[in-house]
C-alpha cells in the first residue's frame, strides 16, 4: 500500500514558514499586502478566493479585496491591476482564473507586475524558470516540489511523466522536474498509448481534470502518483487518479482533496510573503 502524502501537514508547514517571514517583515516596519481580484460571480473562484483570504489572515498579510462584477470592461480590470502595481502597500497581486469569457487572462496576466506575481504565472517569471533563474514560481507546480522536498523524495534521475501541457501546471511542472535533474517526459491529448508512456514513470503527475483517468494500467509498481486533478463530480470532490486502484501500486500517492490544493494556496502565501521580503531587503 502507498504512503499518503500529505498536502494539509505539506502546507501547513510551508504556511508557519511564510507567517515567520512575515513577522520578520513586519519587523522591519512594513505591513505585506496581497491585492485579490476577483471579476464574476464564479462560485467556484468565490469559495477559492474566501480561502485565500483566510489564508493570508492567518499568515498575518492584509489581502486587499478587488472584486468587480464581470460586465466591467478589460481596461477597467487592468486599471485595477496598474493601481495595485503602483501602490507600495501591495507586495504581490493575485488576478483569479478563469476570468470570464470576453476578458484576455493572457493580457491580465502580463499586466501584473513581475514583482508581484504571487500565482508566478507572469511571463517573466515563465522566462525564468525556463532559464533556470530565481523567480517566482508558479504556486501549483512549485507546491508538488515542496511535497517531494518534504517527503525527500528526490527527483533526480528519475523518470518523471507529467500528463498535462497547461501553462498553469503542465509546463512549469515538467520545467521544475527537470531544475531538479529528473528525466521529463510531457503529454497531452494527442499522445498516443499514453497509459504505456505513464507506466514508465517512477514519478507521474496527473493534471488533466477528467476523474479517474489515471487507472492500475497506468502505474508502474513502486511509482510515486502525484494527483493534481480537481473535478467536481456527483460522489464530489475527485482527482484525476483511480486512488482505490492506483493506491495499492504506488509507493507514495496524494489524495484528493487533501493533496495538491492545499499546497496552491500555501505557495501563494510564501510567494507574497518573499515579494514583501524582497521589498524591504530581507533574504528568505
Ligand atoms: P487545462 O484544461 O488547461 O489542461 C489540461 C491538459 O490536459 C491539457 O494540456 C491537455 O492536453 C491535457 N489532456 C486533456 N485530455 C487529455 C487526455 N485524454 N489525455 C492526456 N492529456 C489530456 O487544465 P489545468 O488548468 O492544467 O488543470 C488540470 C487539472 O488540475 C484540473 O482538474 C484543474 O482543476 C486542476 N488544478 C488543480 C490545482 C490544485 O491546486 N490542485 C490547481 C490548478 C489546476
Amino acid at each position: 500500500m502507498a504512503q499518503i502524502i500529505d498536502g494539509e501537514l505539506v502546507a501547513a508547514e510551508v504556511r508557519g514558514k511564510a507567517a515567520a517571514l512575515v513577522a520578520r517583515v513586519k519587523a522591519a516596519g512594513v505591513d505585506p499586502g496581497l491585492a485579490v481580484v476577483l471579476v464574476g460571480e464564479d462560485p467556484a473562484s468565490q469559495s477559492y478566493v474566501r480561502m485565500k483570504e483566510k489564508d493570508c489572515a492567518e499568515a498575518g498579510i492584509r489581502s486587499v479585496d478587488y472584486r468587480r462584477s464581470a460586465d466591467i470592461t478589460q481596461d477597467e480590470l487592468n486599471a485595477i491591476i496598474d493601481e495595485c502595481n503602483a501602490d507600495p502597500a501591495i507586495h504581490g497581486i493575485l488576478v483569479q482564473l478563469p476570468l470570464p469569457a470576453g476578458f484576455d487572462e493572457e493580457e491580465a496576466l502580463e499586466r501584473i507586475s513581475p514583482e508581484k506575481d504571487a500565482d508566478g504565472l507572469h511571463p517573466q517569471n515563465m522566462g525564468r524558470l525556463v532559464r533556470g533563474i530565481d523567480g517566482t514560481r508558479a504556486c501549483t507546480p512549485w507546491g508538488v516540489m515542496a511535497m517531494l522536498d518534504h517527503y525527500g523524495i528526490d527527483p533526480s534521475g528519475k523518470h518523471a511523466v507529467v500528463i498535462g501541457r497547461s501553462s498553469i501546471v503542465g509546463k512549469p511542472m515538467a520545467l521544475m522536474l527537470l531544475e531538479r535533474n529528473a528525466t521529463v517526459t510531457m503529454c497531452h491529448s494527442r499522445t498516443v498509448d499514453l497509459a504505456s508512456v505513464c507506466r514508465t514513470a517512477d514519478i507521474l503527475v496527473a493534471a488533466v481534470g477528467r476523474p479517474g483517468m489515471v487507472t492500475a494500467e497506468f502505474v508502474k509498481p513502486g511509482a510515486v502518483v502525484i494527483d493534481v486533478g480537481i473535478n467536481r463530480t456527483e460522489d464530489g470532490l475527485v482527482g484525476d487518479v483511480d486512488f482505490a486502484a492506483v493506491e495499492p501500486l504506488a509507493s507514495w500517492i496524494t489524495p484528493v482533496p487533501g493533496g495538491v490544493g492545499p499546497m496552491t494556496r500555501a505557495m501563494l502565501i510564501m510567494n507574497t510573503a518573499e515579494a514583501a521580503a524582497r521589498a524591504v531587503g530581507i533574504d528568505r
